[in-house]
């Protein structure tokens, strides 16, 4: 017999359509713990005829911070569960429309980052979610799958994930999911990136053993709708280059390829789920190293699209790759360009840990993408841009250059990128914050988080 236990999701401290063994237990416990029902409440009941759970998913108001409110629930839940050696969770009071995220939440809890074939020894927890079915569950599945995969690629040391070793595991990722007739991989290597003029991510390779390289996955449905481009940075380690960063600041730094990671991870999952939609994914994966043949402060670089640049920061590299993988995005001529990437510093500073930043000058855009994102419970604020930031960019011997002043860091960088589209309706995601988590929260896993995969699958299934 498996060792089951009920648990039940309350929304403030009213427990309304609770079953009825359980109506007076509960609302002793909701008396002597004082629960108000709120995200990030728990209490293990053990009295009554048998153990039992309440989570509070309530208190905020914005239909984002209810979503995310069940994914810190489902997590909770997992830890109690597993605490106490349960093998079975029956869940009640979830919201029909929260379902499946809810059991995404709850796949995404089982996972636990180890190096090479040490088992994951986090313990399996059957659960059923009384609102939900075995379609919404599937689905669930799969997703969090998906997102698995691509935490794995970012909690990788990078001591296992050069470009090409990285290339290599999307490569049977695809093969394995048998996902390679639908999506089809393209490679350009370093000769192809000269040949290419991608200047911009030749130059942040360039101080590195292991050279740079452009990662292409293309799905195209039959009778496709429309057309996304999906870019993503994929610095497989900064270190800052010329401009070394410091200890603090290098630590985590494996984590800076987490836009390729997400954006590889949603055109994975749009194939899978056979999108109406046609999605091309770009990566820009490199390493930003200090070695001899490094580039330097004060170099200039002539990007993919022609417009000059002055490096004053090597650690302002991000937007130097994405400056080459914009312009090859804008010339697939899509309908909508988004990219993704651990791109400032500056927009930590502004929006903490846990929040994204979306930067577009798109409304139609800027709306869907945070529809998507209220569906997937994933945090995004819209931030500012404008001629107040490209006035900072202006250089003195070229176009542009790659830093502006201190103020405002996370603005001026999607003012650079700006300067690498034309026509196409596009949005930057900077996922600085939300992609890593260094300490453990309530709630809330250490590590990569998978965060923007969610949203991007919802963005591209409703986009047209
Ligand atoms: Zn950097």
């Amino acid at each position: 017999m498996k060792k089951n236990i009920t648990a039940w999701l309350i929304d403030g401290p009213e427990l309304k359509n609770v079953p009825k063994e359980y109506k007076a237990i509960w609302a002793k416990s909701v008396e002597e713990y004082k629960l108000k029902g709120r995200a990030g409440e728990i209490v293990l009941v053990l009295d009554g005829i048998s153990p039992s759970i309440l989570v509070g998913i309530g208190g905020d108001n914005n239909e984002c911070d209810k979503m995310r409110a069940m994914k810190e629930a489902a997590q909770l839940l997992y830890e109690t569960a597993s605490k106490h050696k349960f093998e079975r969770i029956e869940i009640g009071g979830a919201p029909k429309t929260a379902c499946g995220l809810l059991e995404e939440a709850l796949f995404d809890a089982e996972y636990k980052f180890k190096v090479g074939n040490k088992e994951n020894n986090k313990t399996k927890i059957e659960f059923k979610i009384i609102n939900s079915n075995a379609s919404i569950k599937k689905r669930a599945k799969e997703i969090s799958s998906v997102k698995s995969f691509a935490r794995t690629l970012v909690d990788m040391p990078p001591s296992h994930k050069s470009p090409n070793k990285f290339a290599a595991v999307i490569r049977s990722e695809i093969k394995k999911r048998k996902l390679d007739r639908k999506i089809k991989m393209t490679i350009w290597d370093k000769n192809k990136l000269e040949k290419e003029k991608c200047n911009g991510i030749l130059a942040v390779g360039k101080g590195s053993a292991n050279p740079p390289m452009i990662l292409r996955l293309d799905y195209v449905p039959r009778g496709a709708k429309g057309k996304i481009v999906l870019v993503g940075k994929g610095l497989i380690f900064d270190s800052g280059g010329l401009n070394l960063k410091t200890y603090e600041g290098m630590k985590t730094m494996k984590c800076d390829m987490a836009g390729a990671a997400t954006v590889i991870g949603a055109g994975i999952l749009a194939a899978y789920f056979g999108v109406k939609n046609s999605v091309t994914v770009f990566a820009g994966l490199a390493e930003n190293m200090p070695g001899n043949a490094a580039f330097k402060p004060g170099d200039v670089i002539e990007t993919r699209a022609g417009k000059t640049v002055e490096v004053l920061n090597t650690d302002a590299e991000g937007r130097l790759v994405l400056a080459d993988l914009l312009n090859l995005a804008e010339a697939e001529k899509p309908n909508a360009i988004i990219d993704a990437a651990t791109l400032t510093g500056a927009c930590v500073v502004a929006l903490g840990e846990e929040y994204a930043g979306l930067f577009s000058k798109d409304a139609k855009l800027s709306e869907s993408i945070i529809r998507a994102a209220e569906q997937s419970g994933e945090a995004i604020w819209r931030m500012p841009m404008g001629r107040d930031f490209k006035e900072k960019l202006k250089g003195d011997i070229s176009d542009l250059k790659n830093i502006g002043n201190r103020y405002g860091g996370a603005s001026t960088a999607a003012e650079f990128l700006d300067e690498f589209i034309d026509r196409t309706p596009w949005a930057h995601l900077d996922i600085a914050g939300p992609a890593f988590r260094e300490g453990k929260g309530k709630g809330r896993p250490n590590g990569a988080t998978g965060f923007g995969i969610g949203m991007l699958l919802r963005f591209i299934e409703e986009w047209q």
